[in-house]
């Protein structure tokens, strides 16, 4: 998936970020729980939902916020960009937190082809350099090593 001409916001996707996180700890998604995540404002968080709901990223039952197919589509998409360029930072010789602080920062603004071109590059990684698991993506990982550059570690 190319999250760049989704027409999502940082926010908007920081939300369907927040919903999966608060599920995987047990706890449901709400407005309230929501807000204190992203440390915004209820009413601003109730506006991104219904931008949300509205492009079907997330659907809303009984006030319990969850993510719908193509909801966690963006956000595999966003842990994969975030950890592929995590682990070719790191391996260029950063360090984990400040490799970590500059993906946040591009997870959002990466087109699918430089994603896949940096994963064939480190030969299609299975994990981050804090072990998190990398989403592989069906065609990119299923192909073999084409690129090389010479790396520190
Ligand atoms: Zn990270
Ligand atoms: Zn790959």
């Amino acid at each position: 998936m190319d999250l760049i001409n989704l027409g999502l916001t940082e926010r908007e996707m920081d939300t369907l970020l927040a919903t999966k996180k608060l599920y995987g700890e047990g706890w449901p998604a709400r407005v309230s729980t929501i807000s204190k995540e992203l440390n915004v404002r209820p009413p601003t968080v109730e506006e991104y939902i219904d931008s949300l709901i509205s492009k079907g990223y997330i659907e809303k039952n009984a006030g319990v916020v969850r993510l719908t197919d193509m909801g966690l589509e963006v956000v595999r998409t966003i842990e994969r960009n975030h950890r592929v360029i995590e682990t070719f930072l790191y391996r260029m010789g950063m360090d984990k937190d400040l490799a970590c602080k500059n993906a946040k920062i591009m997870q959002y603004h990466s087109t699918e082809e430089f994603i896949n071109n940096l994963c064939n590059l480190l030969g299609h990684p299975s994990y981050c350099p804090h072990g998190k698991e990398i989403p592989h993506d069906s065609e990119c990982c299923s192909r073999p090593q084409t690129l090389e550059i010479v790396l520190k570690r």
